[in-house]
């Protein structure tokens, strides 16, 4: 069945207005579900209307390929852990990166150039439109071809070194920004021959092999604490990387799309390193919490170590209680267990709520989705500066596997790595109890003086197990 040209614009404006309403839904709880249903329908809509272009040759192969990769996808998604998400994210951005790099090569070697390069060799005219358009085509063909070879193997090394497989660290070239610099330059003056000259195989393959180098380098050199926002980054270039695809294959969808994910993924990027305090810049950069020195001269004085049971009597007797998740929760997967005792809790006339950091764990969101997924009702589930002041009035908070995101030092040492990074301040608390299996430190690699402090207590083990025994002694 082939539909005209007509209808499958109309269809493509459909299903680019669901795309849009998605992500309105996804930026929400409660919408969140609707906004994946807006999502799914607006892509079966644009796979149909693309498949049944009539320029489609063989829909057999199509369907075929489809179907081999639906299989692979619902596999891979359907046993994938939310702390792997952001790898697995890492390693569906290298796939767009190369299909932008396959699409731009057969893009260029599809239109023949000869007759336009000849011509300008010999010193001919195009026609000024003709000139244009093929100037036009061939700076769409290096420009999707440069990013998606920097997203692709950009992605593989985040892919390696958050699944473990890439050392961590950042790696410390020499001159690494100089050199970067200077793949940025050489390619730029790559693209000027390129577009030029009316094409040429030298500059767009020497260009590639550059924004593979180049891509892998920026990425190789951020350490592994940077990867969720070199992720996010990431997926802005991968956005990106399709628009231009869009344009070299005339898709508007596919132009109206990549600029969504391009642009939604730079807007991530920015909120994550707000978050975080830091300049999306340094993180380019590269080197966060791999210098951290840590300054054991630093007399914190000693912590207090507290048990399950006692931690149950403390909160039978508090009128206000706030859980504040990090990391730790969602490694022990103790949401579930969580989600029991704040029913019991809540049962018990006591109020409870949940303050969530917007970089707790290691995605933005992740907290959110891990107590959603125990069904914790939306409403006692608070940001950071809806409940930053309410600490002060609170009998107990629960810190369940968070460090980072509940440090004092971020306001109170200035020489901090992570000073000026916006915390919730649970150390205002009436008593405060910290779920964690040792005094290690988290994310930043930073020492911790809230475990120090009076009214802190300590609950050493795993997250899942130490909640589970608070709930058999409530
Ligand atoms: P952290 O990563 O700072 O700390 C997690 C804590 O959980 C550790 O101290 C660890 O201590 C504890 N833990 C680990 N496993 C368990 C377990 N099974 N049971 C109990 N405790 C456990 O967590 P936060 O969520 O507070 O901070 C997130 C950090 O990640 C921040 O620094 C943030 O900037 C960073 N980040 C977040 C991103 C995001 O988008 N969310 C993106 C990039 C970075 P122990 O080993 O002693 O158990």
């Amino acid at each position: 069945m082939e539909f005209s040209q007509g209808f499958i614009s109309a269809a493509y404006i459909v299903a680019a207005l669901l795309f849009i309403f998605s992500l309105s839904g996804l930026s929400k709880q409660e919408s969140a579900q609707t906004g994946n249903w807006y999502g799914i329908v607006g892509m079966v809509i644009a796979l149909i209307a693309t498949i049944a272009d009539e320029r489609v040759s063989n829909v057999f192969i199509i369907l075929v390929m489809m179907s081999i990769g639906a299989f692979i996808g619902l596999r891979l998604a359907k046993k994938v852990e939310m702390t792997q998400m952001p790898e697995l994210v890492a390693i569906l951005h290298s796939f767009v990166g190369l299909a932008a790099v396959l699409v731009g090569m057969n893009s260029y070697f599809e239109v023949d150039h000869n007759t336009a390069s000849n011509l300008v060799q010999l010193g001919g005219d195009l026609l000024p439109q003709m000139q244009m358009a093929m100037n036009i085509h061939l700076t769409e063909v290096f420009l999707g071809v440069f990013i998606g070879a920097v997203t692709f193997t950009g992605s593989i090394v985040a892919f390696g070194k958050l699944r473990g497989v890439i050392s961590s660290s950042a790696l410390m070239l020499p001159h690494r920004h100089k050199m970067n610099l200077a793949a940025g330059v050489v390619s730029f003056i790559l693209m000027v021959m390129f577009v030029h000259n009316g094409g040429g195989n030298f500059p767009l393959f020497l260009m590639t092999v550059i924004a593979l180098v180049f891509g892998w380098h920026m990425v190789a050199s951020i350490g592994g604490a940077d990867m969720p926002v070199v992720v996010s980054m990431l997926n802005s270039y991968s956005g990106w990387a399709a628009a231009a695809a869009g344009f070299m294959l005339s898709n508007d969808l596919l132009i109206v799309t990549g600029a969504l994910v391009g642009s939604s993924g730079a807007i991530l990027s920015y909120i994550m390193c707000k978050a975080m305090n830091r300049s999306f810049i340094s993180v380019i950069a590269g080197g966060f919490g791999t210098n951290v020195v840590i300054n054991n001269d630093v007399d914190y004085g000693e912590h207090v170590e507290v048990q399950a049971e006692a931690v149950a009597d403390l909160l039978k007797g508090a009128k206000n209680v706030i859980i504040t998740p990090g990391y730790g929760m969602a490694v022990a997967q103790a949401q579930y267990p969580v989600y029991e005792m704040t029913q019991q809790l809540l049962a018990k006339g006591i109020n409870v709520r949940f303050g969530i950091h917007p970089v707790a764990g290691r995605l933005p969101g992740h907290m959110n989705v891990l107590l959603a997924e125990a069904k914790v009702p939306y409403d006692i589930v608070l940001g950071m500066d809806e409940i930053n002041d309410d600490f002060a009035d609170t009998d107990v908070v629960l810190v369940i596997g968070a460090n980072d995101t509940v440090n004092p030092a971020a306001e109170e040492d200035p020489t901090s790595p992570i000073a000026g990074m916006p915390v919730l301040e649970v150390w205002h608390a009436k008593n405060v109890v910290v779920f964690k299996r040792s005094m290690n430190t988290g994310y930043a690699g930073v020492q911790n003086p809230l475990f120090f402090k009076d009214n802190t207590q300590m609950l050493f083990g795993d997250a899942k197990d130490s909640v589970e025994q608070i709930f058999r002694a409530l």
